[in-house]
C-alpha cells in the first residue's frame, strides 16, 4: 500500500492544490492531505474551517482523507507510518525552499521520509491562496481560482 501525505497551508483550498490533490490521489493507494496548524504564520481561515473546506473540495475522492497536524511534518508522518511527502512546484520561485525543506526532513528523518514534487498544470501556475485572499479583499471575481464554496467563505470572511 502506498501512502503520501500532501501538507500545506491551504488558506484556502485553491485550483492548484486540488490538481496537485488529483493527481496525487492517481499515484498513491492512500493521500493524507493535512493542514499545518501553523503559529508562526497568521491564517485567514481556522484551521477547522480550512479542513472543512477541504473534505468538501475532495468528497468525491475515495481514496484521500483530510486531517491537520502541528509541529514537525517528520513526526506526524512517522505517527502515520508515511514515508512520502507531496509538494506543489509552481514556478522556479518555489525551488529554493521546497528543496531546503525536502532536504530536511530527509535528514531529519534519518531517510525515512522523502518528498515527490508534482509541478502544477500550467493553468493554474499563477495561482496561490495569498493572491486568491488579496482578490477576494478586493471584491474581484475567485471563480477562476476557487470551487464556488470556498469563494462564499471568501466573500463571508472579508465583507459580513
Ligand atoms: P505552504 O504554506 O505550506 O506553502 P500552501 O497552502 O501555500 O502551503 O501550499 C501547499 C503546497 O501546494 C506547496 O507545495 C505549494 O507549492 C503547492 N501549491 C500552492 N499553490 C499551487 C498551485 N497553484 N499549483 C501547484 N501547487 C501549488
Amino acid at each position: 500500500m502506498k501512502r503520501a501525505v500532501y501538507p500545506g497551508s491551504f488558506d484556502p483550498v485553491t485550483f492548484g492544490h486540488l490538481d496537485v490533490i488529483h493527481r496525487a490521489a492517481n499515484i498513491f493507494d492512500e493521500l493524507t492531505v493535512s493542514v499545518l496548524n501553523n503559529v508562526g504564520k497568521s491564517a485567514l481561515f481556522s484551521v477547522e474551517e480550512r479542513v472543512k473546506m477541504l473534505k468538501e473540495a475532495v468528497s468525491d475522492l475515495p481514496n484521500v482523507t483530510v486531517d491537520s497536524f502541528s509541529g514537525l511534518l517528520i513526526n506526524y508522518a512517522k505517527s502515520k507510518d508515511i514515508h512520502v511527502v507531496v509538494r506543489g512546484l509552481r514556478a522556479i520561485t518555489d525551488f529554493e525552499y521546497e528543496l531546503q525543506i525536502a532536504q530536511t526532513n530527509h535528514k531529519l528523518s534519518g531517510g525515512e521520509l522523502d518528498t515527490m514534487f508534482l509541478t502544477t498544470s500550467l493553468e493554474y501556475a499563477y495561482l496561490s491562496s495569498s493572491s486568491v485572499k488579496e482578490i477576494a479583499c478586493f471584491n474581484g471575481d475567485v471563480s477562476p481560482c476557487v470551487p464556488d464554496f470556498v469563494a462564499k467563505e471568501l466573500y463571508c470572511k472579508y465583507h459580513h
